[in-house]
């Protein structure tokens, strides 16, 4: 028989999704067959409310627990062993199993925690723990049982057909499967934030899509392709997705022209929000997602984001609004874009920055000065130099 490596994998929220839960529940499946496809031989089946991963014996363990901890709606995983529910089978299983721990790891301690999902199998949860755990005394020599701290917790899950045993619940990243949640537009600079933000969007199962200005040539090659290679980390957990590359150095350099200093970055706020939204519907995402904090620089403050709101009227998804930086930085390196972003390449917002930007712009005027700048000539003249890229998993 060709035995395989078995993955229990537990779903997050999905659990609670009432009657849509087959459907989310295939959608984390579809996402973990995906995933895992590079794999040989990977079999993904959902069963009672669980997703089981069966792959090739010959295949890393940590690759596959790598691969899975990057897909959303997934609560926990635990590499076990399958076998039938038979008391006499389950204890031979069990010592096997921490027989081969011991070599390992070295352990001296465990306690066992049954649970009996199949109500009609004849042994209570309490006795099958007592009896695997005598079980495991006998048969490995070394181990002693501690019910307050042991070395190991070792589980035993008995189902309808066959019961698991396994001893490690790995955390995943929680949050609903890919897909299941609209499509939104990024707003992707090359910094610690949106990426964050994409990140974190996608982790409630939105699909992304996004938009990167630049001020090509007083921005460089080298900046768009940082944020391409952000985008492509950000693909490893949201799926291959599209980065629009839109040029704003006309608009730049007419904002300069024409109205006051301290207003620019406001100003040019509002012309990305409105090329934003535009690209948005036409790519079919209805919701703009931006890596904002409150307070966090000039054009952040309450009265700064009211104004920038006030340009579109797609909904503006901000999830960064309530945190602060460390926070967000502790999360870009979990995701591993933190590295990318502290590259020093110059942003757009940077090019024209302003020495004293306004912290509490007024909409009346900041509406009069967009008079003297023919705003949707400048928009469809900046639509016309997008550039696309696909962008896949790096
Ligand atoms: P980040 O680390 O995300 O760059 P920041 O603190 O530098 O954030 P800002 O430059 O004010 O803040 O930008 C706020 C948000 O506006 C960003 O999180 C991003 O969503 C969007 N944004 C800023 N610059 C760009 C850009 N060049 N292209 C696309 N979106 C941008
Ligand atoms: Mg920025």
């Amino acid at each position: 028989m060709n035995e395989k490596n078995i993955y229990i994998i537990r779903c997050g929220e999905t659990a609670l999704k009432g009657q849509n839960k087959p459907y989310f529940e295939r959608m984390l499946a579809d996402r973990i067959k995906k995933i895992l496809k590079k794999f040989p031989g990977i079999e993904v089946k959902r069963h009672e409310g669980l997703i089981f991963v069966r792959a090739e014996k010959a295949t890393d363990e940590k690759e596959i627990l790598k691969e899975t901890g990057k897909v959303f709606g997934i609560a926990s995983i635990s590499p076990a062993v399958e076998v039938e529910s038979d008391m006499e089978k389950i204890g031979t299983a069990a010592v096997s199993y921490m027989n081969d721990l011991i070599k390992k790891n070295g352990i001296r301690t465990f306690k066992v925690e049954a649970k009996r999902a199949d109500k009609s199998f004849p042994v209570k949860s309490p006795d099958i723990a007592k009896k695997i755990g005598a079980a495991v005394l006998k048969g490995c020599g070394v181990l002693g049982v501690d019910v307050h701290d042991p070395d190991v917790h070792l589980f035993v899950d008995l189902r309808h057909d066959k019961t698991y045993i396994y001893q490690q619940k790995i955390k995943g990243f929680g949050g609903l499967p890919l897909g299941t949640n609209g499509r939104g537009m990024i707003l992707l600079s090359g910094g610690i934030d949106s990426p964050v933000a994409a990140w974190m969007m996608a982790k409630r199962g939105m699909q992304i899509e996004a938009v990167h200005f630049h001020s090509y040539p007083y921005t460089s090659q080298r900046a768009q392709e940082k944020v391409a290679e952000l985008a492509s980390i950000l693909a490893i957990y949201c799926s291959r997705f599209k980065l629009h590359m839109i040029n704003l150095l006309p608009i730049q350099e007419k904002i300069v022209q024409n109205c006051p200093e301290e207003e620019t970055t406001v100003l040019l706020r509002r012309f990305m929000m409105r090329i934003a939204e535009k690209v948005a519907e036409a790519a079919g995402c209805g919701m703009l997602i931006t890596g904002e904090s409150l307070g966090q620089v000039a054009s952040q403050t309450a009265d700064a984001i009211i104004v920038t709101d006030e340009a579109v009227q797609m909904p503006v998804m901000r999830p960064l609004i309530a945190m602060d930086k460390v926070d967000i930085m502790d999360i870009a390196k979990e995701i591993e874009t933190y590295e990318v972003s502290i590259k020093p390449y110059e942003d757009c917002c940077t090019v024209f920055l302003p020495k004293h930007p306004v912290t509490r712009p007024k909409i009346e005027r900041i509406k009069r000065s967009e008079e003297r700048l023919c705003a949707d000539e400048l928009i469809e003249k900046a639509l016309g130099s997008e550039e696309i890229c696909e962008i896949y998993p790096k």
